[in-house]
Protein backbone atom coordinates (compact mmCIF):
# COMPACT_ATOMS: atom_id res chain seq x y z
CA UNK A 1 0.00 0.00 0.00
CA UNK A 2 1.63 3.81 -1.33
CA UNK A 3 1.31 5.98 1.71
CA UNK A 4 0.40 9.35 1.01
CA UNK A 5 1.71 12.37 2.85
CA UNK A 6 -0.76 14.17 4.70
CA UNK A 7 -0.88 18.07 4.68
CA UNK A 8 -2.05 18.38 7.95
CA UNK A 9 -2.07 22.11 7.29
CA UNK A 10 -5.22 21.59 4.96
CA UNK A 11 -7.09 19.50 8.22
CA UNK A 12 -6.65 22.23 10.47
CA UNK A 13 -10.17 23.63 11.36
CA UNK A 14 -10.74 27.60 11.00
CA UNK A 15 -10.36 28.54 14.41
CA UNK A 16 -6.85 26.06 14.14
CA UNK A 17 -6.05 28.22 10.95
CA UNK A 18 -6.61 31.22 12.75
CA UNK A 19 -4.48 31.16 15.83
CA UNK A 20 -2.00 33.92 16.30
CA UNK A 21 0.83 33.76 18.67
CA UNK A 22 1.72 36.30 21.03
CA UNK A 23 4.21 38.94 20.03
CA UNK A 24 5.27 39.46 23.17
CA UNK A 25 6.13 35.65 24.38
CA UNK A 26 8.00 35.24 21.06
CA UNK A 27 10.12 38.07 21.57
CA UNK A 28 11.15 37.08 25.77
CA UNK A 29 11.81 33.64 24.54
CA UNK A 30 14.05 35.11 22.09
CA UNK A 31 15.75 37.45 24.34
CA UNK A 32 15.99 34.70 27.35
CA UNK A 33 19.33 33.94 25.59
CA UNK A 34 20.44 37.06 25.17
CA UNK A 35 22.55 39.47 27.32
CA UNK A 36 20.26 42.16 27.92
CA UNK A 37 18.54 43.98 30.64
CA UNK A 38 14.51 43.16 29.62
CA UNK A 39 11.86 45.68 30.12
CA UNK A 40 9.76 43.25 27.89
CA UNK A 41 8.79 40.09 30.25
CA UNK A 42 5.66 41.41 32.19
CA UNK A 43 6.13 38.97 34.39
CA UNK A 44 6.97 39.44 38.45
CA UNK A 45 10.14 39.51 39.67
CA UNK A 46 11.89 35.30 41.13
CA UNK A 47 12.91 37.53 43.72
CA UNK A 48 9.39 38.05 45.31
CA UNK A 49 8.49 34.46 45.65
CA UNK A 50 8.19 32.87 48.92
CA UNK A 51 10.53 29.83 47.93
CA UNK A 52 11.20 28.46 51.79
CA UNK A 53 7.69 29.02 52.48
CA UNK A 54 6.23 26.92 49.29
CA UNK A 55 8.55 24.37 49.73
CA UNK A 56 7.11 23.79 53.53
CA UNK A 57 4.27 24.03 51.95
CA UNK A 58 4.20 21.11 49.52
CA UNK A 59 6.24 18.84 51.21
CA UNK A 60 3.93 18.86 54.21
CA UNK A 61 0.79 18.82 51.56
CA UNK A 62 2.09 15.78 49.86
CA UNK A 63 3.10 14.05 52.95
CA UNK A 64 -0.01 15.12 55.23
CA UNK A 65 -2.53 14.98 52.32
CA UNK A 66 -1.24 13.78 49.27
CA UNK A 67 -3.72 11.14 48.68
CA UNK A 68 -6.14 13.84 48.34
CA UNK A 69 -4.02 16.75 46.69
CA UNK A 70 -2.79 14.16 44.23
CA UNK A 71 -6.19 13.16 42.74
CA UNK A 72 -8.28 14.44 40.43
CA UNK A 73 -10.89 17.41 41.79
CA UNK A 74 -13.88 19.41 41.04
CA UNK A 75 -14.01 21.28 38.22
CA UNK A 76 -14.97 24.57 40.12
CA UNK A 77 -12.11 23.92 42.23
CA UNK A 78 -10.72 22.96 45.92
CA UNK A 79 -13.33 23.96 47.93
CA UNK A 80 -11.41 25.23 50.63
CA UNK A 81 -10.04 28.30 48.30
CA UNK A 82 -13.33 28.42 46.50
CA UNK A 83 -14.97 29.68 49.52
CA UNK A 84 -12.04 31.51 50.66
CA UNK A 85 -12.20 33.46 47.08
CA UNK A 86 -15.76 34.08 48.01
CA UNK A 87 -14.75 35.63 51.37
CA UNK A 88 -11.83 37.71 48.83
CA UNK A 89 -14.14 38.79 46.38
CA UNK A 90 -17.11 40.20 49.52
CA UNK A 91 -13.73 42.10 50.96
CA UNK A 92 -13.29 43.49 47.22
CA UNK A 93 -16.64 44.93 47.59
CA UNK A 94 -19.19 42.00 45.85
CA UNK A 95 -21.25 41.77 49.11
CA UNK A 96 -23.53 38.92 47.59
CA UNK A 97 -20.39 36.90 46.09
CA UNK A 98 -20.69 32.96 46.90
CA UNK A 99 -19.27 29.70 46.00
CA UNK A 100 -21.89 29.27 43.40
CA UNK A 101 -20.21 32.64 41.60
CA UNK A 102 -16.56 31.40 41.44
CA UNK A 103 -14.42 29.54 39.03
CA UNK A 104 -10.69 29.10 39.64
CA UNK A 105 -8.85 28.63 36.91
CA UNK A 106 -5.51 28.06 35.50
CA UNK A 107 -4.21 31.53 35.26
CA UNK A 108 -6.96 34.55 34.76
CA UNK A 109 -5.67 33.60 31.32
CA UNK A 110 -7.68 30.73 31.25
CA UNK A 111 -10.79 32.36 32.78
CA UNK A 112 -10.24 34.75 29.63
CA UNK A 113 -10.37 32.24 27.27
CA UNK A 114 -13.35 30.10 28.85
CA UNK A 115 -15.69 33.12 29.25
CA UNK A 116 -14.22 34.38 25.21
CA UNK A 117 -15.66 30.67 24.29
CA UNK A 118 -19.36 30.62 26.36
CA UNK A 119 -20.03 34.13 25.49
CA UNK A 120 -18.55 35.33 22.00
CA UNK A 121 -20.41 34.23 18.29
CA UNK A 122 -17.92 35.62 15.23
CA UNK A 123 -18.63 39.09 14.20
CA UNK A 124 -19.58 39.93 18.24
CA UNK A 125 -18.43 43.25 19.43
CA UNK A 126 -16.33 43.66 21.66
CA UNK A 127 -14.90 47.11 23.09
CA UNK A 128 -11.58 46.95 24.45
CA UNK A 129 -9.44 49.88 25.60
CA UNK A 130 -6.53 51.44 23.42
CA UNK A 131 -4.22 49.44 24.05
CA UNK A 132 -5.23 46.90 25.83
CA UNK A 133 -3.71 43.46 27.62
CA UNK A 134 -2.47 40.89 24.65
CA UNK A 135 -3.55 37.98 26.69
CA UNK A 136 -7.37 39.12 26.56
CA UNK A 137 -6.96 40.14 23.34
CA UNK A 138 -6.19 36.88 22.04
CA UNK A 139 -8.23 35.03 23.83
CA UNK A 140 -11.26 37.17 22.33
CA UNK A 141 -10.13 37.51 19.03
CA UNK A 142 -9.50 33.26 18.55
CA UNK A 143 -13.32 33.20 19.25
CA UNK A 144 -13.84 35.44 16.03
CA UNK A 145 -14.94 38.86 18.29
CA UNK A 146 -14.85 42.07 16.67
CA UNK A 147 -12.44 43.98 19.17
CA UNK A 148 -13.72 48.02 18.70
CA UNK A 149 -10.57 50.12 20.00
CA UNK A 150 -11.49 52.81 23.08
CA UNK A 151 -9.32 55.68 23.67
CA UNK A 152 -8.54 56.28 27.40
CA UNK A 153 -6.70 59.24 29.36
CA UNK A 154 -4.84 59.11 32.51
CA UNK A 155 -8.17 58.07 34.44
CA UNK A 156 -8.94 55.15 32.09
CA UNK A 157 -11.43 54.86 29.29
CA UNK A 158 -13.32 58.15 28.34
CA UNK A 159 -16.66 57.48 28.49
CA UNK A 160 -17.63 59.68 25.91
CA UNK A 161 -15.64 57.54 23.43
CA UNK A 162 -17.01 54.37 24.42
CA UNK A 163 -20.92 55.81 23.92
CA UNK A 164 -19.82 56.96 20.44
CA UNK A 165 -18.18 53.68 20.02
CA UNK A 166 -21.67 51.54 21.13
CA UNK A 167 -23.89 54.21 19.46
CA UNK A 168 -21.42 53.71 16.49
CA UNK A 169 -21.50 49.55 15.96
CA UNK A 170 -24.92 49.58 16.64
CA UNK A 171 -26.14 51.99 13.95
CA UNK A 172 -23.97 49.53 11.59
CA UNK A 173 -26.17 47.11 12.80
CA UNK A 174 -23.41 44.66 14.74
CA UNK A 175 -24.38 42.35 17.80
CA UNK A 176 -22.97 43.97 20.92
CA UNK A 177 -21.27 42.19 23.67
CA UNK A 178 -18.83 43.31 26.38
CA UNK A 179 -16.80 45.85 27.63
CA UNK A 180 -13.46 44.37 28.29
CA UNK A 181 -11.52 46.77 30.59
CA UNK A 182 -8.27 45.98 33.03
CA UNK A 183 -9.07 48.76 35.44
CA UNK A 184 -6.53 48.97 37.99
CA UNK A 185 -2.80 49.57 37.05
CA UNK A 186 -3.35 48.19 33.83
CA UNK A 187 -1.49 45.93 31.58
CA UNK A 188 0.18 47.49 29.34
CA UNK A 189 -0.35 51.32 30.35
CA UNK A 190 -0.23 51.51 34.06
CA UNK A 191 -3.00 53.73 33.92
CA UNK A 192 -6.17 53.43 36.58
CA UNK A 193 -9.69 53.98 35.84
CA UNK A 194 -10.88 56.98 37.79
CA UNK A 195 -12.97 56.18 40.60
CA UNK A 196 -16.26 58.43 38.86
CA UNK A 197 -15.73 56.59 35.72
CA UNK A 198 -16.40 53.03 36.94
CA UNK A 199 -20.21 53.55 37.58
CA UNK A 200 -20.59 55.37 34.56
CA UNK A 201 -19.14 52.12 32.56
CA UNK A 202 -21.82 50.21 34.28
CA UNK A 203 -24.40 52.65 33.74
CA UNK A 204 -23.50 52.23 30.06
CA UNK A 205 -23.70 48.64 29.79
CA UNK A 206 -27.31 48.50 31.59
CA UNK A 207 -28.34 51.24 28.77
CA UNK A 208 -27.06 49.11 25.92
CA UNK A 209 -28.10 45.28 27.50
CA UNK A 210 -23.72 44.52 27.51
CA UNK A 211 -21.36 42.38 30.05
CA UNK A 212 -18.22 43.87 31.61
CA UNK A 213 -15.19 41.91 31.69
CA UNK A 214 -13.09 43.32 34.32
CA UNK A 215 -9.79 41.12 34.72
CA UNK A 216 -8.07 42.98 37.74
CA UNK A 217 -4.57 40.86 37.55
CA UNK A 218 -3.34 43.75 39.92
CA UNK A 219 -5.65 44.61 42.41
CA UNK A 220 -3.17 43.95 45.31
CA UNK A 221 -0.31 46.02 44.26
CA UNK A 222 -1.25 49.81 44.43
CA UNK A 223 1.81 52.30 45.68
CA UNK A 224 -0.33 54.31 48.07
CA UNK A 225 -3.93 54.18 50.28
CA UNK A 226 -5.81 56.62 47.92
CA UNK A 227 -5.47 54.10 44.44
CA UNK A 228 -6.32 51.16 47.00
CA UNK A 229 -9.71 52.74 47.02
CA UNK A 230 -11.13 52.56 44.56
CA UNK A 231 -14.24 50.24 43.83
CA UNK A 232 -14.20 47.10 40.92
CA UNK A 233 -17.18 47.16 38.70
CA UNK A 234 -18.21 44.25 40.06
CA UNK A 235 -19.12 45.70 43.40
CA UNK A 236 -20.88 48.29 41.37
CA UNK A 237 -22.99 46.27 38.77
CA UNK A 238 -22.53 42.56 39.71
CA UNK A 239 -24.93 40.81 37.74
CA UNK A 240 -23.01 42.54 34.57
CA UNK A 241 -19.93 42.40 35.47
CA UNK A 242 -17.51 39.04 35.11
CA UNK A 243 -14.32 39.91 36.88
CA UNK A 244 -11.80 37.78 36.85
CA UNK A 245 -8.32 38.00 39.03
CA UNK A 246 -5.28 35.77 39.92
CA UNK A 247 -3.01 34.89 42.38
CA UNK A 248 0.03 34.91 39.95
CA UNK A 249 1.64 38.64 40.98
CA UNK A 250 0.90 38.02 44.50
CA UNK A 251 2.19 34.30 44.75
CA UNK A 252 4.07 32.59 42.06
CA UNK A 253 3.00 32.43 38.63
CA UNK A 254 4.10 29.30 38.09
CA UNK A 255 1.08 27.78 40.38
CA UNK A 256 -1.37 28.77 37.42
CA UNK A 257 -4.18 29.79 40.20
CA UNK A 258 -6.61 32.39 38.87
CA UNK A 259 -10.71 32.61 39.64
CA UNK A 260 -13.76 34.32 38.25
CA UNK A 261 -16.49 35.74 39.89
CA UNK A 262 -19.37 35.76 37.92
CA UNK A 263 -22.85 35.88 37.78
CA UNK A 264 -24.35 31.80 38.27
CA UNK A 265 -25.60 31.69 35.00
CA UNK A 266 -22.16 32.34 33.48
CA UNK A 267 -20.16 30.93 35.80
CA UNK A 268 -22.15 27.41 35.44
CA UNK A 269 -21.59 27.34 31.82
CA UNK A 270 -17.46 28.36 32.59
CA UNK A 271 -17.72 25.34 34.49
CA UNK A 272 -18.79 22.95 31.67
CA UNK A 273 -16.67 24.96 29.35
CA UNK A 274 -13.76 23.87 31.66
CA UNK A 275 -15.03 20.34 32.10
CA UNK A 276 -13.93 20.00 28.39
CA UNK A 277 -10.88 21.97 28.80
CA UNK A 278 -8.78 20.10 31.90
CA UNK A 279 -11.20 18.30 34.17
CA UNK A 280 -9.95 20.85 36.64
CA UNK A 281 -6.93 23.21 37.53
CA UNK A 282 -4.06 21.79 39.14
CA UNK A 283 -5.66 20.51 42.71
CA UNK A 284 -1.98 20.59 43.98
CA UNK A 285 -1.33 24.35 42.88
CA UNK A 286 -4.16 25.36 44.29
CA UNK A 287 -3.88 22.90 47.64
CA UNK A 288 -0.54 25.01 48.20
CA UNK A 289 -2.52 28.11 47.38
CA UNK A 290 -5.28 27.62 49.34
CA UNK A 291 -2.73 26.96 52.65
CA UNK A 292 -0.80 30.20 51.22
CA UNK A 293 -4.42 31.59 52.02
CA UNK A 294 -5.52 30.41 55.21
CA UNK A 295 -2.35 30.88 56.94
CA UNK A 296 -1.83 34.45 55.79
CA UNK A 297 1.34 33.86 53.65
CA UNK A 298 -0.40 35.94 50.76
CA UNK A 299 -1.53 39.10 53.00
CA UNK A 300 1.36 39.58 55.20
CA UNK A 301 3.82 39.99 52.15
CA UNK A 302 1.64 42.19 50.10
CA UNK A 303 2.74 45.64 52.41
CA UNK A 304 6.82 44.66 51.54
CA UNK A 305 5.65 43.47 47.61
CA UNK A 306 4.23 46.78 47.46
CA UNK A 307 7.61 48.72 48.48
CA UNK A 308 9.40 46.39 46.54
CA UNK A 309 7.29 47.33 43.23
CA UNK A 310 6.86 51.20 43.95
CA UNK A 311 10.44 51.38 44.36
CA UNK A 312 11.21 49.44 40.84
CA UNK A 313 9.08 52.18 39.52
CA UNK A 314 10.35 55.04 41.00
CA UNK A 315 13.79 54.14 39.62
CA UNK A 316 11.93 53.88 36.08
CA UNK A 317 9.87 56.86 36.17
CA UNK A 318 13.52 58.75 37.66
CA UNK A 319 15.78 57.21 35.14
CA UNK A 320 12.85 58.52 32.17
CA UNK A 321 12.92 61.93 33.66
CA UNK A 322 16.88 62.42 33.68
CA UNK A 323 17.41 60.93 29.72
CA UNK A 324 13.83 60.53 27.72
CA UNK A 325 14.22 62.77 24.50
CA UNK A 326 12.16 66.19 24.76
CA UNK A 327 9.36 64.30 22.51
CA UNK A 328 8.55 61.69 24.70
CA UNK A 329 5.80 61.31 27.57
CA UNK A 330 5.14 58.37 29.66
CA UNK A 331 2.33 57.48 32.13
CA UNK A 332 2.66 57.74 35.81
CA UNK A 333 1.62 54.39 37.82
CA UNK A 334 -0.42 54.30 41.04
CA UNK A 335 0.71 50.50 41.14
CA UNK A 336 1.06 47.28 38.73
CA UNK A 337 3.99 46.45 37.02
CA UNK A 338 3.97 48.80 33.70
CA UNK A 339 4.71 52.13 32.20
CA UNK A 340 3.63 53.20 28.90
CA UNK A 341 5.85 55.71 27.02
CA UNK A 342 4.45 57.32 24.16
CA UNK A 343 6.02 59.90 21.19
CA UNK A 344 4.19 62.53 19.30
CA UNK A 345 5.82 60.70 16.14
CA UNK A 346 5.82 56.92 14.72
CA UNK A 347 9.01 55.17 16.17
CA UNK A 348 10.82 54.16 13.76
CA UNK A 349 10.83 50.06 13.27
CA UNK A 350 14.67 49.28 13.79
CA UNK A 351 14.27 50.95 16.89
CA UNK A 352 13.65 47.73 18.86
CA UNK A 353 16.57 45.83 17.25
CA UNK A 354 18.95 48.81 17.97
CA UNK A 355 17.98 48.95 21.27
CA UNK A 356 18.65 45.47 21.89
CA UNK A 357 22.05 45.88 20.29
CA UNK A 358 22.48 48.66 22.94
CA UNK A 359 21.61 46.01 25.42
CA UNK A 360 18.26 46.62 26.49
CA UNK A 361 14.88 45.37 25.56
CA UNK A 362 10.88 46.86 25.66
CA UNK A 363 7.85 45.30 23.63
CA UNK A 364 6.44 47.62 21.21
CA UNK A 365 3.15 49.28 20.77
CA UNK A 366 1.55 47.84 18.14
CA UNK A 367 -0.04 44.49 19.41
CA UNK A 368 -1.60 46.22 22.46
CA UNK A 369 -3.75 48.42 19.96
CA UNK A 370 -7.35 47.22 18.55
CA UNK A 371 -7.37 49.53 15.98
CA UNK A 372 -3.77 49.17 14.15
CA UNK A 373 -2.11 52.21 16.46
CA UNK A 374 0.16 51.98 18.45
CA UNK A 375 3.55 52.86 16.33
CA UNK A 376 4.50 55.80 18.39
CA UNK A 377 4.21 53.52 21.41
CA UNK A 378 6.33 51.26 23.88
CA UNK A 379 5.86 49.21 26.82
CA UNK A 380 8.34 49.08 29.88
CA UNK A 381 7.99 46.59 32.40
CA UNK A 382 9.61 48.10 35.75
CA UNK A 383 8.86 44.05 37.32
CA UNK A 384 11.21 42.18 36.64
CA UNK A 385 14.98 43.63 36.50
CA UNK A 386 16.78 45.16 39.81
CA UNK A 387 16.85 49.30 39.99
CA UNK A 388 20.94 49.40 39.25
CA UNK A 389 19.98 47.41 35.81
CA UNK A 390 16.80 49.84 35.53
CA UNK A 391 18.73 52.59 35.72
CA UNK A 392 21.36 51.53 33.40
CA UNK A 393 18.33 49.74 31.13
CA UNK A 394 16.81 53.35 30.41
CA UNK A 395 19.95 54.82 29.67
CA UNK A 396 20.63 52.30 27.00
CA UNK A 397 17.11 52.98 25.67
CA UNK A 398 16.95 56.46 25.03
CA UNK A 399 19.96 56.31 23.85
CA UNK A 400 19.27 54.34 21.12
CA UNK A 401 15.64 56.24 20.35
CA UNK A 402 18.19 59.20 20.11
CA UNK A 403 20.10 57.64 17.92
CA UNK A 404 17.36 57.07 15.72
N1 LIG B 1 -4.68 39.81 32.85
C1 LIG B 1 -3.70 40.71 32.81
C2 LIG B 1 -4.05 42.15 32.68
C3 LIG B 1 -2.36 40.30 32.89
O1 LIG B 1 -1.38 41.22 32.84
C4 LIG B 1 -2.06 38.93 33.01
C5 LIG B 1 -0.63 38.43 33.11
N2 LIG B 1 0.26 38.98 32.23
C6 LIG B 1 -3.13 38.03 33.05
C7 LIG B 1 -4.43 38.50 32.97
C8 LIG B 1 -2.92 36.55 33.14
O2 LIG B 1 -2.28 36.15 34.30
P1 LIG B 1 -2.40 34.72 34.88
O3 LIG B 1 -2.94 33.81 33.82
O4 LIG B 1 -1.03 34.34 35.29
O5 LIG B 1 -3.34 34.83 36.04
Amino acid sequence: MTKTKIECEDLLSEFGRGLKSNAIRKLTLLLGRREVISFAAGAPSPDTFPLEELAEIAARLIRDRGHAALQYGPTRGQSALVEAVAAKMQERGVAEASPANIVLTSGSQQGLDLLARILIDPGDVVFAELPSYIGGIIALQNSRAELVGVRQDDGGIIIGDLRDKIKTALSQGRRLKCVYTIPNFQNPSGVTLAAERRGEIVKLAEEFDLLIIEDDAYYDLYFSQSAAQRPPLAALGPERVVYLSTFSKTLAPGLRSGWLCAPAAISSRVELAKEGADLSSSVFDQAIVSEAVSSGLIERRLPALRDFYRSRCQAMLEALDGNAPADAHWTKPLGGFFILMEFDRDLDTGLLQRAIDHGVAYVPGEPFFVNGGGKNALRLAFSKEPEPNIRTGIKRLCEAIKAS
